[in-house]
């Protein structure tokens, strides 16, 4: 097992900045995974399409802002079982609405809805673009993203609203609408210029997926450099590590998958989301194909197989510490957070939890832990929804970061190699 680099090695960070400056929505992510797959000989399956994959076939299958990577296995599925890592592909963002123009107090807007759980407050006076896909007359897809900057949502003066010193409040249908411009003339709105960024007539779009994204590029940060300040680490860090883990992990007999589901941050219920079928019918067809006439291979093989669900975890916050459990504080740069719910909104027990301390113990890597205190709500992630569909043993872990759902998260490029290191010996098992 290759032991993960522990010095101040940042390429892995960069790589990770790199990957979240190319993936501004979930198509986006989706793109940019099935370029990296592609350039490493991975080949594409389509849905619609019969399959015959063969042991050692490297393959990966797009379902909208969902995709699944996987390296065959020289043996049957249903004799070795698999090993999976599941993340998501979507952050809290804002959509545009169908009707998007709007006009009041001499400016142009644009309608939008909020996407998710985000700390909407720190959207305010950022630079903000839109990117997503977008569908074209004659059955046709494209994905877009503006270039510059041309939304934002400028914050209220102070001297216009003084109650804000006793906390703001933001009123998502009446304040967080991003302006547009200044001009009311016959100036191009968003659709015009969605429309030439894809290379068509404004009427060619009939319909599109599009959230707001930020603009400033992820950069190092902190006094020494080793952290990562980025809009969307939660949770594109888990689609890059598992994508670099998949990519090193040696071939053997048992098959390695990943999957990146979209939706997670709304509930994941979308025919692309962990609550869908589309984990469930990759794996039917693997096992059709590498088990043929076998009815129990689909049973035999998710009974065999374990899943590493890896969403972002709570680092201990530096002045709210408090907030956290006193004897489980995670910090940036510790390594891998496994994550436990005495109410199941995580999937680990105590079998899947041990299995992954020993697969981070073989790799060199350090294992932190994360409970919630008793006396507050628990997150959850894609983990519980995917064991509960699949009935698939399944670990819910993370790497530790401030500020998630803030449009600008942290964390540290520290803990990149040691994610990877983590996530390739589980694949590797
Ligand atoms: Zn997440």
């Amino acid at each position: 097992m290759p032991t993960p680099d522990l010095s101040h090695d940042l390429a892995l960070g960069d790589d990770l900045r790199a990957f979240v400056d190319a993936s501004p929505s979930p198509g986006h992510a989706v793109a940019e995974l099935a370029r990296r797959l592609t350039a490493a000989g991975f080949t594409e399956l389509a849905e619609a399409d019969r399959w015959a994959p063969s042991p050692g076939g490297r393959h990966f299958v797009v379902r909208q802002g969902s995709l699944i990577a996987f390296r065959l296995g020289s043996g049957a599925l249903g004799d070795t079982g698999m090993r999976l890592v599941g993340a998501h592909t979507d952050s809290p963002t804002f959509t545009v609405r169908p009707h998007s123009d709007v006009r009041q107090a001499g400016y142009r807007l644009v309608g939008v809805e909020p996407y998710g759980g985000g700390l909407w407050h720190t959207w305010l006076d950022r630079e903000l673009t839109v990117a997503g896909r977008v569908a074209l007359r004659g059955g046709r897809t494209a994905l877009v993203r503006l270039p510059g900057a041309p939304l934002r949502f400028p914050s209220l003066a102070i001297h216009l609203d003084r109650s804000v010193r006793e906390g703001l409040t933001l009123d998502p249908q009446r304040h967080l609408v991003p302006v547009w411009d200044g001009d009311l003339g016959e100036e191009p709105g968003l659709v015009e210029a969605v429309a030439a960024a894809a290379g068509v007539a404004p009427d060619d779009v009939v319909g599109h997926d599009l959230v707001l994204a930020d603009t400033q590029p992820a950069a190092r940060a902190g006094a020494d450099g080793t952290w990562i300040a980025a809009p969307r680490l939660d949770n594109l860090t888990s689609c890059h590590a598992g994508l670099l883990a998949l990519l090193d992990a040696p071939a053997g007999e048992r098959t390695q998958l990943l999957v990146c589901n979209d939706h997670e941050e709304v509930g994941s219920g979308s025919m692309s989301g962990a609550r869908g079928s589309f984990l469930e019918d990759v794996v039917r067809r693997l096992a059709t194909a590498t088990d043929p006439g076998d009815a129990e291979a689909v049973h035999r093989a998710v009974a065999r197989s374990v899943l590493v669900s890896a969403d972002m975890a709570h680092g201990v916050h530096p002045t709210r510490y408090d907030r956290h459990e006193p004897a489980h504080q995670p910090r940036l740069g510790g390594g891998p957070v496994v994550k436990l719910n005495a109410n199941q909104a995580y999937a680990t027990d105590a079998t899947t939890g041990g299995w992954f301390r020993e697969r981070c113990a073989e790799a060199g890597v350090p294992v932190q832990s994360f409970v919630m205190r008793a006396d507050l709500p628990c997150g959850s992630t894609i983990g519980p929804l995917t064991a509960m569909r699949l009935g698939i043993a399944t670990v819910d872990i993370g790497m530790p970061q401030l500020a998630m759902h803030s449009c600008r998260e942290v964390a540290s490029a520290l803990d990149v190699p040691l994610m990877v290191g983590a996530l390739t010996a589980c694949l590797a098992e």
